[in-house]
């Protein structure tokens, strides 16, 4: 049985200092009716709570560490460049090295600007898209997750899904009647929608792989269409790559499924586990962005040295080896064909969908297309899937509208034990 008493009382403790006593919704574990254990410490693929109860973590930071915790390279390097100092609010080396690495990895990105978070990333891509295009609407889709500003908050998958809020109080009318929401892999509307409006539309922005209403794989066909009808109706279409970028495969969503966006919005893996992201694209799109053009968007800490060490060194490792990043998607291989047998074994309908390094699991009898699929999955049936694999050490993100990551560091021993424990939790799901 799980000992959860130190992670309990400090629960208690932060309930009385931030709301849900937490600094990002999901992880209050709200859907899964448990308490979130405390995290004391990470190494490799392994997570620790305050109680020193040890997990397989398949949250890696919500997908950051794909190199695993507190890999050797990038502490060493953070404690040398912290030892230079912090922060300095003036150009470093470092930024144009991280700059020339993600380029030399996304070659449809030729200038970017690195910033603090995702969020910043789609929403300064979106003030260039309009600002270039001199148009105020955009495209999203339903269950896609861009980061929390206003005109992205309408419709919105992860923590905003699970918590039943899509669309959020707080959101001006107004800026969310400028955002089109359709549904994710909907060729039809999406056509119909550019055929009407299509040369009112600054941007259309699109989870190329949708991580944020559980992982929804793409159809051809969908990327393609909105590939062909931003580009005959003069929008821009933004890939968010924050969540799939170097995890779908090396060279991204972009790169994998063949189709060129014009901007492109990463995070996540660019800062290794501190705070980075990065928005960037066509040359002529960002040179509009100040000082080289009119459209404004800044940052105290942007580009901040630790974030880009932490960024160069995790990026190295996952470049300099290039079967890197195909050896940890090969492991995710084995434990989502081993999460289905044991499904069938157990007599469970489950959904599992992998992309690279990246998986999750909806507990339906269908295949999962959009959000409306994701919806009707059994989230009762994934609370308690959930409480047993945490109850036999496997850590994994508390919501179906969430997806799980495999890391470098995740051994043959991890998957095995990983795999072993979700024949009981789909035992405990058959019989509750
Ligand atoms: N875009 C995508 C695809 C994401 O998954 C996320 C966060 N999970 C964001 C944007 C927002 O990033 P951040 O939480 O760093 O603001």
């Amino acid at each position: 049985m799980l000992t959860l008493t130190h992670s309990q009382a400090a629960f208690k403790d932060a309930q009385s200092l931030m709301p849900g006593g937490v600094n990002s919704p999901v992880r209050s574990y709200g859907r899964v009716r448990c308490t979130p254990p405390f995290i004391a410490s990470a190494k490799g693929s392994s997570i620790t709570d305050i109680d020193g109860n040890t997990y397989i973590d398949y949250v890696g930071s919500w997908g950051p560490m794909i190199a695993g915790h507190a890999h050797p390279r990038v502490v060493k390097a953070l404690q040398e460049a912290a030892a230079r100092g912090t922060s300095y609010g003036a150009p470093t080396l470092l930024e144009s090295e991280i700059a020339r690495l993600i380029k030399s990895i996304y070659p449809s990105i030729e200038k970017l600007r690195m910033v603090n978070s995702g969020t910043e990333a789609t929403m300064s891509a979106l003030r260039v898209a309009r600002g270039f295009t001199g148009r105020d609407k955009i495209i999203k889709f339903q269950g896609c997750y861009h980061g929390h500003a206003d005109s992205l908050l309408v419709s919105a998958g992860s923590g905003a899904a699970t918590f039943g809020q899509p669309d959020s109080p707080g959101v001006p009318a107004a800026t969310a009647a400028d955002t089109i929401t359709l549904p994710y892999n909907d060729s039809k509307s999406f056509n119909r929608i550019m055929d009407g409006f299509g040369n009112d539309i600054a941007a259309v922005i699109v989870e190329p792989v949708a991580g944020n209403m559980g992982l929804v794989l793409p159809e051809e066909s969908f990327l393609q269409a909105l590939r062909s009808q931003t580009q005959a109706h003069g929008a821009i279409l933004i890939f968010d790559e924050v969540m799939c970028g170097f995890r779908t495969a090396l060279h991204g969503a972009q790169a994998y499924y063949g189709i060129t966006p014009d901007m492109t919005c990463l995070g996540k893996i660019i800062g290794g586990g501190l705070p980075a992201a990065a928005y960037g694209g066509k040359a002529y799109l960002m040179d509009c962005v100040s000082p080289a053009g009119p459209i404004y968007q800044a940052g105290t800490l942007s580009g901040n040295p630790l974030a880009m060490t932490a960024g160069i060194e995790t990026l190295r490792i996952i470049t300099e080896d290039p079967s890197y990043t195909v050896r940890v998607t090969a492991h995710t291989t084995t434990l989502t064909e081993g999460l289905r047998q044991k499904a069938a074994e157990a007599g469970v309908a489950v959904c599992v969908h992998q992309s690279g390094s990246m998986f999750s699991l909806f507990f339906t009898d269908k295949d999962v297309k959009n959000f409306a699929d994701s919806s009707a999955a059994d989230q009762d049936a994934f609370a308690v899937y959930f409480q047993s694999m945490l109850e036999q050490g496997i850590y994994l993100p508390p919501s179906q509208f969430e997806t799980c990551f495999v890391s470098g560091a995740h051994t043959d021993d991890d998957i095995r034990r990983t795999i072993e424990a979700a024949g009981t939790a789909f035992a405990a799901v058959a019989s509750y």
